[in-house]
């Protein structure tokens, strides 16, 4: 049986990495640029090679498919995206889908009398550098709503969501509303079917320091992360900092500090919820008053939306107390939230034996940044994610880099992954 060659998707992503490379090391590939659609060109002539056949969906969704008839219809689906953000490493979705390439190109030389087709992926426009939204090629392709207003987007040339995605189709356009509804079309033209994906299984570097802490190559995604943000506004009294005694104040400022050291000590007693307090703006800020307003915005994310709920609910009652106890009024606004998506504890299940079977060290962990795998759940029967160990935790900079060691272990289970959802309905036997 052939394998899939590591050193091959390395030869590769060294020559992918060389379109949008910068003076620094870095690499600017942003979506449906010049850069992104040269990028994709050398990505097909790599998926043709493999035997697959190549099309471009109605959003720029680069598609390779096995061509053969099976006796299942639905895909087994496999892949991520090219684009990048600004000054990228070289790994960030192209390692996904450069591995998803090579597992093709070892089944294609197999014997196996394959029950399913495989299809490889290049999401369009996972990044949200260039109009400010992310995943939009995954969540087009899984009929997710996204905001009406999206299409206007701009990037930082003044070009519009909506202008790009006609040039994709070589429309030129100049009246604005005849484009905006071309580019409405091509969004619901990219839809597909509900369980039209037997499986999707994406492979993705971690992006984060967990794996590389405990040395551990391979991550089994059992959750993606999704926030709830809120908007927190303290009224406290301004008042002169020199004639107001200590006890005669209501400090909008401490009682943020105390808030804040909250919300870290909350998460810091959870072992799945990360919050963070990211913004402060403090009034009038100026060095010889009491702070009289704070805004604070704060992210609770988790993979476990039990965890993160219940969490929001202790901090509520926090909030409560401390503003009786400090003499302010605190106001929370909830801005978002969105709920996890949690990856199939089935194939969980499988994937976790195939990489036993393999003796590939591993562990489950959740993903706190999004991925394509979040939006293609909500149409594929099971959804699963392979993760690589990030060297120091780096990503979406240009020190971004894993052990070719550890990607050659996650090629090889992506490979026993999708070769076991290709054949049979593995599933059904270790169904928990
Ligand atoms: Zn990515």
């Amino acid at each position: 049986m052939l394998m899939p060659s590591s050193h091959r998707v390395m030869q590769r992503l060294r020559t992918l990495a060389k379109i949008g490379a910068e003076a620094n090391g870095g690499i600017t590939r942003l979506a449906f640029t010049r850069q992104d659609e040269q990028a994709r060109a050398l990505v097909q002539t790599w998926m043709e090679e493999a035997g697959l056949q190549v099309h471009t969906d109605s959003v720029g969704n680069l598609c390779g498919r096995t061509t053969t008839t099976h006796g299942q219809q639905a895909v087994v689906m496999s892949g991520s995206h090219i684009d990048s953000v600004r000054h990228a490493g070289y790994l960030d979705g192209t390692l996904g889908v450069l591995a998803a390439i090579e597992v093709a190109d070892a089944m294609n030389h197999s014997k196996h009398k394959w029950q399913r087709p495989l299809e490889v992926v290049a999401f369009a426009m996972e990044e949200s550098s260039r109009f400010q939204c992310y995943a939009f090629g995954s969540k087009a392709m899984a009929g997710i709503p996204q905001a009406d207003t999206l299409l206007g987007n701009c990037d930082d040339q003044g070009i519009t969501l909506a202008a790009a995605l006609c040039n994709v189709h070589h429309q030129k356009n100049d009246n604005e509303t005849q484009q905006l509804q071309q580019a409405r079309q091509h969004i619901q033209a990219a839809i597909r079917p509900q369980n039209s994906i037997h499986a999707f299984v994406e492979l993705h570097i971690e992006q984060g320091p967990v794996l590389a802490a405990e040395n551990i190559g391979i991550g089994l995604v059992t959750a993606i992360a999704a926030p709830i943000r809120l908007n927190i506004t303290i009224h406290g009294m301004q008042n002169h900092s020199g004639t107001t005694p200590m006890h005669l104040r209501s400090d909008a400022l401490t009682a943020a500090a105390a808030l804040i050291l909250t919300v870290e000590s909350l998460c810091a007693n959870s072992l799945d919820v990360r919050g963070t307090v990211a913004t402060i703006s403090n009034e009038p800020n100026i060095i010889n008053a009491i702070p009289g307003m704070v805004q604070l915005g704060i992210d609770l994310r988790s993979g476990n939306s039990t965890e993160r709920n219940s969490i929001h609910q202790v901090l509520g009652q926090h909030i409560k107390r401390m503003a009786e106890q400090r003499h302010v009024r605190i106001k929370q606004q909830v801005i978002t939230q969105d709920e996890p998506v949690t990856m199939s504890p089935a194939l969980l299940n499988n994937m976790e034996a195939l990489a036993n079977n393999s003796n590939i060290r591993h562990r489950r962990l959740a993903s706190g940044a999004g991925h394509d795998a979040a939006s293609i759940s909500r149409i594929a029967t099971h959804c699963g994610m392979i993760f690589i160990a990030s060297k120091d935790g780096i990503s979406h900079h240009p020190k971004e880099s894993s052990n070719e060691t550890d990607i050659a272990q996650g090629i090889e289970l992506l490979h026993a992954t999708l070769t076991a959802l290709r054949l049979r309905d593995i599933l059904h036997h270790v169904n928990d």
